[in-house]
């Protein structure tokens, strides 16, 4: 149903390839979920942005990458995505239990106490059976997703405990472990370690001068193909 919406927008017109509205914000919620976009549709993403990644990736980077700039450039779309599919409402799967919010392992369970005397002989030995019992995942709580939210509950802003005191009433300021994102981004710590795999000689300094802003056009082309988007779909349904 839902084919590739954000995927089918890249590059393309301001236009959604759908037949009603009732299909088109059924496309836009599936599109502004992120995290939850289905595995194909990601994939189709993706593969735009590696395309586009391609068109755009500045000469010293592909000089760097030599012949790995193909996986250099599918690992910088793949987290380039993510980061971008990471939202103070998103949520993604945990990774403990694969979404199941129950571990699963095989425990002995006592399924009758037997019956033993007094005086400690035993009439009846107690019944154990080994089966395989599923235990609320802890890392999730058993919902089997995680938020991506930042500490200041998705808002952004915090309490500036410092200017509340002086000036008496409650002040607020930017969280600065989101910088007002309210979630938290893929550090692009991951980014580099990843492309250092590849590409064994690439050194910090260079990662941040040359790799880094091209990384970050990446992110936001996909913030900027949502907006386009979210235009196209008022434009639809008006
Ligand atoms: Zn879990
Ligand atoms: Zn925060």
């Amino acid at each position: 149903m839902i084919y590739g919406v954000l995927g089918a927008l890249f590059g393309r017109e301001h236009r959604l390839a759908v037949s009603s509205p009732q299909e088109a914000r059924f496309g836009m919620a599936a599109f502004f979920a992120k995290n939850d976009v289905s595995e194909q549709d990601k994939f189709g993403t993706v593969e735009a942005l590696t395309q586009y990644a391609r068109l755009r990736v500045p000469k010293l980077v592909a000089k760097a990458a030599g012949n790995k700039l193909g996986q250099c450039l599918v690992i910088l779309s793949k987290m380039a995505f993510e980061d971008y599919a990471r939202s103070a409402a998103s949520t993604c799967q945990c990774s403990e239990c694969k979404g199941k919010g129950l571990i699963y392992g095989m425990k002995e369970v006592e399924k009758h106490p037997g019956i033993i005397r007094a005086d400690g002989v035993v009439i009846i030995e107690p019944w154990i059976e080994t089966e395989r019992v599923g235990e609320l995942c802890q890392k999730c709580n058993g919902k089997g997703v995680l938020s991506n939210r930042c500490r200041c509950k998705g808002r952004g802003l915090v309490l500036d405990e410092e200017q509340t005191a002086l000036q008496g009433v409650p002040v607020h300021k930017i969280c600065p472990r989101c910088a007002g994102r309210g979630y938290s981004k893929v550090p692009s710590s991951v980014a580099y370690a990843a492309i250092k795999a590849y590409v064994p000689d690439l050194n910090e300094r260079t990662w941040r001068r040359n790799w880094k802003p091209f990384y970050q056009t990446l992110v936001e082309k996909c913030h900027s193909e949502e907006k386009r988007a979210e235009i196209a779909f008022n434009a639809v349904t008006k």
